[in-house]
């Protein structure tokens, strides 16, 4: 390795763990469900996205099965070469149907997904107004678009209007975006999307919402633009498919000619393999089962409300969140990770999230109870929470 290298990696890998940054990857030898084997210790798992439990859906397996016996495992080729197989083209048609949109494309990943879709449609010309506390995955799809980026305050409403007016007044944008999370992951409120609307209205701004944490969960599954009934209004609805829907993918879904645009413009789609057959398979039936029944989805909620009652009551500082994701925000980043540590040590996984995934001095352990968890297990959890709580003296 070159010396300018190695010194580069040394010192800034030294300093990440001196300040409690760097954080430990703990593979699993166990299916990412509510309780999870790791180094041969069963733990409740409260960090994972599988919010529906899906991931492990017997329904899910077997369609996933169908398709690599008739398929094979992979997709051969790019979408435009002869990547495309109809298990592709199923997918788009339910994300289209579920989304409420004319058509859809589908993508490896929704990481991938920000990445292809603001760039083929933004470019030097344009201006992104963009929430400050949107995605990493945002950030960069609007930096590969060399678009102007302008940050509005978190769900400020306000500074948004005030954002809009100034870019648009100003003349100097062809086209103008307002993009937004529609469930912030860390703190699990959901973006203000009628207000949000109302102002793209007032000065001619293309809608981008990016709804990962709100599919499945939101608006009885279906989303948060759902919820709010703005399918007409927002342009872009983004998801993935490896958060609730269990598997892996992401997704863009609106009308016919901006999807026709995406499939001849967008990068990722043009030069990358799409996702496997059982992939393809196994994400489309998920679909289908959230569009026939809402019950895992209440199960989900049910469980939210669960555990964030029981925290509260312990005396835990669980945020504002308006979504079954609960943080328990401790601040201080060592401590943080030292909560989680106990945690885990007690039987209980929940990870800690520190800058510069959430601003320094807001470190926090975030829960993500599902559809899966029984009564029992987050009982037991909460038992550990209020141990380790007592000890550690945040109680
Ligand atoms: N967008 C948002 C808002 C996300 O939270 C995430 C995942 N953390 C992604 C995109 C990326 O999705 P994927 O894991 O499918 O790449």
């Amino acid at each position: 390795m070159s010396a300018v290298l190695e010194q580069f990696l040394n010192e800034n890998l030294q300093e990440l763990k001196e300040k409690g940054l760097y954080n430990e990857i703990d593979p699993l030898e166990s299916p990412n469900g509510p309780v999870i084997t790791i180094k041969g210790k069963t733990l409740i798992n409260l960090s994972s996205n599988n919010y529906l439990g899906l991931a492990t859906d017997e329904r899910l397996k077997k369609v996933a099965m169908e398709a690599v016996a008739k398929y094979g495992v992979g997709a051969g080729a790019v979408r435009t070469i002869n990547g495309t197989l109809d298990l592709h083209v199923k997918l788009e048609e339910t994300i289209a149907k579920f989304k409420g949109t004319e058509a859809a494309i589908a993508y490896q990943s929704g990481f991938n997904c920000n990445m292809a879709a603001i760039s083929a449609v933004m470019d030097k010309n344009d201006a992104i107004l963009s929430d400050e506390l949107n995605h990493a995955s945002i950030i960069d799809g609007c930096r590969l678009s060399k678009a102007t980026i302008i940050r509005f305050n978190h769900s400020d409403m306000d500074d948004l209007r005030k954002k809009a007016k100034e870019a648009k007044e100003s003349g100097k944008y062809r086209k103008i975006m307002v993009i937004t999370d529609g469930v912030f992951s860390m703190d699990g409120d959901i973006a203000k999307l009628p207000e949000i609307v109302e102002i793209a209205k007032e000065f001619d701004l293309i809608v981008y919402v990016d709804d990962a944490h709100g599919s499945g969960v939101t608006g009885k599954g279906a989303g948060t633009v759902k919820h709010f009934g703005l399918e007409k209004e927002v342009d872009f609805q983004i998801g993935t498919l490896s958060k609730a829907i269990g598997v892996v993918g992401g997704y863009v879904a609106g009308k016919k000619n901006l999807i026709d645009w995406l499939k001849v413009r967008s990068r990722p789609f043009l030069f990358s393999t799409a996702v496997t057959p059982a992939d393809a398979a196994a994400a489309a039936k998920a679909i289908e089962i959230l569009m026939e029944s809402t019950e895992l989805n209440d199960r989900l909620w049910e469980n939210g409300r669960y555990l964030k009652q029981g925290l509260k009551d312990l005396g835990f500082d669980i945020g504002h969140s308006e979504t079954p994701i609960t943080p328990c925000i401790i601040g201080d980043e060592k401590l943080t990770q030292l909560f989680s540590k106990r945690l885990y040590e007690e039987g209980v996984y929940a990870k800690a999230i520190v800058y510069p995934t959430v601003p320094r001095g807001t470190g926090r352990v975030r829960n993500m109870p599902t559809a899966a968890h029984t009564k029992e297990m987050l009982d037991q959890a909460l038992s550990v929470y209020e141990k380790v709580g007592k000890e550690l003296g945040i109680l």
